[in-house]
C-alpha cells in the first residue's frame, strides 16, 4: 500500500475524530496551528492538480539542455516557483506543463510548431532523465498511479493554438504528443479566435476553422481551454462544446472590474451549465484592480533588494518582501484575496466548479504573500479551512473537480455523438 493511501486512511481516522465531537464538519473554531497541521495533511494525503506552471518557457528562455549533467533540471533550486523538492512540500502532484507559445511565432511559417515540439521535448527529457521524481501523464489515472509511487507527473497543455496552423491534422499530431489540453489562443487574436488581450476583434468570436477545432479536441480528448479568449469566444465555444472545458488560469473579473482576460460572473455561470472549471489565477493583476497599478512600488522594492545584493528568491530577502507588503499592503495580494476568489465562484455556482490554476512561474515576482511557490498550498487550504471549507470542498479544489471535467472529456471522446 502507498504513502498516499496510508495517509489518507490514517487522515480519515482523525477528521472522522474531529468531526465527531464538532457536528458541522467545520474546522474553523481550531487554533491557527490545529488548523495549519490539517492543512498540511491534507495538502499530502489529496492529489493536488494545478491547470498553469510556466516551467517549460522559465527553462526554455534559459537554453535548458538536458545533456548538461542535468542542469536546470528543477529538482532542488533557488530559481522560480517550482522545483522537486518544493512541489513535495506543498503536496503538489500535477502541474500543468505550459507549452506557452508567444503570438509573434504566429508571424512564422510553421506559426510555432517547432517551438511547441522543442518545449514538449523538455519535458518527455525531464521525465525520461529522472523517472524516480517526474513521469508523463496522459489521464488522470496516470497522475494517480504516478502519485501512489511518489512521483511528479508532468501533463502538458498547450497555451496557445496557432501551432495547429491551418491543418486540423495537427491536432491529432499535439494529441499524440500528450497535450492534453489546448489554450485556444494567447495575446493576440489568431486563426482559431478572438484573444481577450486584442482589441482587433478578428472574427467576434470563434473562427469557422476554430469551430472545427474545438470539434476536432472534443473527438480525440483534448480539454479546451478558455482562458485568454475574448468573452465572445468563449460564448462561441459554449454553444457548441460537446465536453465540459476548463480555463486553467483565470480568475474572477468581479474584482478586476474591465479586466478581459478575468471571466465575468455571467461566464462562470455558463462555465458551471457546461460543468466546467475555473482555475484560479494567483498573479496579482488577475486578484485585485489595485494591484495592476502598482509596477513603481514594485520597482522599488526591486531596488532595495539590489541595493542590499539580494533577489527575491533568496531566503535573506524573505523578511524584506514581507514587511515591504505590510507597509504596501496594496502592492501583494494574499492568501486570502485568492480564498476570496474561490468563495466568489463558489457563492455563484457551487463547490464543484473551482480549482487552482497558479500561474507559476508566469508571472513574475507578483505572487500573493503566503503563496511565492509550489510549496505553499497548504496555506491556502489553511485559509480555505478557516473559512468552513470541509475536508471534502477542499479535496474537489484541489483535484476532483478538475478530474471530473478531465474523465468527461476523455469519455465523451470514446463515444461521439
Ligand atoms: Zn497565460
Amino acid at each position: 500500500m502507498s504513502y498516499k493511501i496510508l495517509l489518507a486512511l490514517f487522515l480519515g481516522v482523525v477528521l472522522a475524530a474531529c468531526q465527531s465531537t464538532d457536528k458541522t464538519n467545520n474546522y474553523s473554531n481550531l487554533s491557527g496551528d490545529e488548523i495549519k497541521h490539517i492543512a498540511d495533511s491534507l495538502a499530502q494525503a489529496y492529489i493536488i492538480v494545478d491547470g498553469h506552471v510556466d516551467l517549460p518557457y522559465r527553462l526554455g528562455v534559459k537554453h535548458f539542455r538536458l545533456e548538461r549533467e542535468y542542469l536546470g533540471i528543477p529538482v532542488s533550486s533557488k530559481e522560480g516557483d517550482f522545483d522537486y523538492e518544493r512541489a513535495k512540500k506543498g503536496g503538489l502532484d500535477a502541474p500543468f506543463m505550459s507549452i506557452y507559445i508567444p503570438s509573434s511565432n504566429q508571424q512564422k511559417p510553421d506559426m510555432g510548431k517547432a517551438l511547441a515540439d522543442t518545449l514538449i521535448n523538455m519535458i518527455d527529457g525531464i521525465a525520461n532523465a529522472i523517472p524516480d521524481k517526474f513521469a508523463l501523464a496522459r489521464t488522470p489515472s496516470d497522475i494517480e498511479q504516478n502519485s501512489r509511487e511518489g512521483k511528479i507527473s508532468l501533463p502538458m497543455g498547450m497555451e496557445n493554438g496557432a501551432p495547429i496552423g491551418n491543418d486540423l491534422g495537427n491536432v491529432k499530431y499535439f494529441f499524440d504528443r500528450g497535450i492534453r489540453y489546448i489554450t485556444l489562443t494567447h495575446g493576440k487574436d489568431n486563426q482559431i479566435c478572438d484573444s481577450s488581450y486584442d482589441t482587433t476583434a478578428t472574427w467576434g468570436g470563434l473562427s469557422p476553422f476554430g469551430e472545427k477545432v474545438v470539434a476536432e479536441m472534443n473527438r480525440l480528448g483534448i480539454m479546451v481551454d478558455v482562458s485568454h479568449i475574448s468573452d465572445e469566444a468563449f460564448y462561441d465555444v459554449m454553444k457548441i462544446a460537446k465536453a465540459p472545458v476548463i480555463a486553467s488560469h483565470s480568475s474572477c473579473r468581479y474584482f478586476t472590474p474591465g479586466f478581459q482576460r478575468n471571466m465575468s460572473d455571467d461566464m462562470i455561470r455558463e462555465l458551471a451549465k457546461n460543468d466546467g472549471v475555473i482555475q484560479i489565477n494567483f498573479g496579482a493583476s488577475f486578484l485585485d484592480s489595485v494591484a495592476r497599478q502598482n509596477d513603481d512600488l514594485r520597482d522599488s522594492l526591486e531596488a532595495i533588494l539590489v541595493s542590499r545584493k539580494l533577489t527575491s528568491k533568496d531566503p535573506e530577502a524573505e523578511p524584506i518582501i514581507e514587511q515591504f507588503g505590510k507597509e504596501h499592503r496594496e502592492l501583494f495580494s494574499d492568501v486570502s484575496r485568492v480564498a476570496d476568489h474561490i468563495d466568489h465562484v463558489v457563492k455563484l455556482v457551487g463547490i464543484d466548479h473551482v480549482g487552482i490554476g497558479s500561474d507559476y512561474d508566469g508571472v513574475g515576482d507578483s505572487l500573493p504573500l503566503g503563496l511565492k511557490d509550489v510549496s505553499t498550498y497548504p496555506n491556502l487550504i489553511a485559509e480555505l479551512l478557516k473559512r468552513g471549507y470541509s475536508a471534502e470542498d477542499v479535496e474537489k479544489i484541489c483535484y476532483k473537480n478538475v478530474f471530473r471535467v478531465w474523465n468527461k472529456v476523455i469519455e465523451r471522446a470514446g463515444n461521439p455523438g
